[in-house]
């Protein structure tokens, strides 16, 4: 069909596993490590934290894993998920490059994060966990948490960003809908939260120290855990149902991808998307650029150290080898809440640092322009998070305007921006600043590193 836009598998298409990129790569990532031994961390340093199941995935050497009926069971409320071609948005940029899209939007929580949240519910469920805890940026975490702990009946405690937490109260509402307590972060309830608000009382927080938080209260509570939404390797592995769907979609499209490109906070949705299709380049089957965008707010990739440092800023959690700015980095609040991690999975850092993908950042205004384009051509409002992507599919496809290329480009728009608008209204008031990153800010940070490994 000469004008399709909408690419759909069948319920029964669904992917029945998830991907480990890991035994596929010409070498392994560096192994996390106990920070008072510096010795790899074994499955009784993280038992207080997760169950034995997602420990296991985390350092799997396996390439497939099953995803379980029940987890089966809850995708299917809006899996597979659509790949659509922007082709107005091509119209309207008056480029030959064919632009697709994964949609991950269509979720109850309204981006990619249940396709994690509801297996880690489900596995802490089967082990009896009664209680999780969690930190949220812009609140999409927590929301699909909220939502995949009311469906497995646990008990779930969430530390929300301040800057999010204020300029979202929708979400915090959408969260206790789901039936979570939500605090603030930094919050009283904790040491860590304590400790930062003692020194900063004004602190607009940060998803480090709301990890701190959520860390804290999971490991002094024998029957809670802990939930991650990006950074880990089980929870990039979970996300691969995206590039999964996608490869065989594009394919009924006839297409291979010669660009796919993905925004990168902790990494999940843009490693979900882009494991699978780095398989098949591995294995000589395509040859895609494969290109992560940061917000030039927070350039852990393109500014930050690939280095051993803490997943949270108390230095609560192991250490983790990866691209970092340093843990006690605060990036400026801006919108795109989900965005503002110090830190870049280690999996992901291992792969850049091979030379496998690359990485660029950008200031918030250009994104949003993006997103008011894609808007008004493709109709769906872009979350501050994917207007990155979005923005590097328009520089891609503008690119090709100039060059003449045909190219293929694909991204996943992981999540819609309804819950977002306090953020659109303040670019379309023209009060949307980008504030320059200096070079200081970012050494000073740095030097709270932990002493070399
Ligand atoms: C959480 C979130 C992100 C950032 O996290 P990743 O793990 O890098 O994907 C990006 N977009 C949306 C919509 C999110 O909810």
């Amino acid at each position: 069909m000469a004008n399709q836009v909408k690419y759909v598998l069948q319920e029964s298409e669904m992917p029945r596993q998830w991907y480990n990129i890991v035994p596929d790569l010409p070498s392994p990532p560096p192994p996390p490590l106990h920070p008072g031994t510096r010795e790899p961390v074994g499955p009784d340093d993280l038992a207080p934290l997760f169950p034995a199941e997602l420990i296991m995935q985390e350092v799997s050497p396996e390439r497939h894993i099953p995803i379980p009926e029940p987890v089966l069971d809850v995708y299917r409320l809006w899996r597979p998920t659509p790949l659509l071609r922007a082709r107005r948005l091509e119209k309207d940029l008056g480029t030959p490059a064919r632009i697709y899209y994964k949609y991950e939007g269509v979720s109850p929580a309204g981006s990619h994060k249940p396709n994690t949240a509801v297996p880690q519910a489900y596995y802490n469920a089967a082990a009896g966990v009664s209680r999780l805890t969690t930190e949220t940026g812009a609140g999409q975490w927590g929301t699909a948490l909220s939502f995949a702990c009311a469906l497995f009946g646990i008990d779930l405690t969430v530390w929300m960003v301040r800057s999010s937490y204020d300029q979202k109260p929708y979400r915090r509402t959408l969260m206790e809908t789901y039936g979570a307590t939500v605090h603030p972060s930094p919050s009283q309830v904790t040491n860590a939260g304590r400790a930062v608000l003692a020194e900063h009382p004004d602190s607009t927080g940060s998803l480090g120290i709301a990890i701190s938080e959520a860390v804290e209260m999971a490991a002094a509570d024998p029957a809670a855990r802990y939930s991650l939404g990006s950074v880990l390797n089980h929870v990039l592995m979970h996300q691969t149902i995206i590039g999964e769907e996608a490869l065989r979609q594009l394919e009924q499209a006839g297409d291979a991808p010669d660009v796919i490109v993905g925004c990168t906070g902790g990494g999940s949705n843009f490693g979900g998307l882009a494991c699978p299709f780095l398989r098949e380049k591995l294995a000589g089957r395509m040859n895609p650029v494969i290109r992560a965008v940061e917000p030039a707010a927070c350039p852990s990739f393109t500014r930050g150290t690939y280095a051993y440092d803490f997943g949270d800023t108390a230095g609560l959690t192991p250490l983790l080898k990866m691209h970092t700015l340093g843990h006690e980095f605060i990036p400026d609040p801006i919108h795109a809440g989900g965005l503002r991690y110090h830190g870049m999975s280690p999996l992901l850092s291992h792969i850049y640092e091979l030379g496998l993908i690359e990485a660029v950042a950008k200031p918030q205004s250009e994104c949003f322009a993006a997103g008011l384009r894609f808007a008004r051509t493709e109709g769906i409002v872009p979350a501050p998070e994917p207007t990155h992507a979005v923005a590097a599919c328009i520089e891609e496809a503008l690119r090709c305007k100039e060059s003449g290329e045909e190219k293929v480009i694909l991204t996943a728009l992981c999540g819609h921006g309804l819950l977002d608008l306090a953020a659109y209204s303040d670019y379309l008031s023209g009060q949307m600043r980008d504030l320059d990153l200096s070079d200081d800010a970012i050494a000073a940070a740095l030097r709270g590193l932990p002493a070399a490994v």
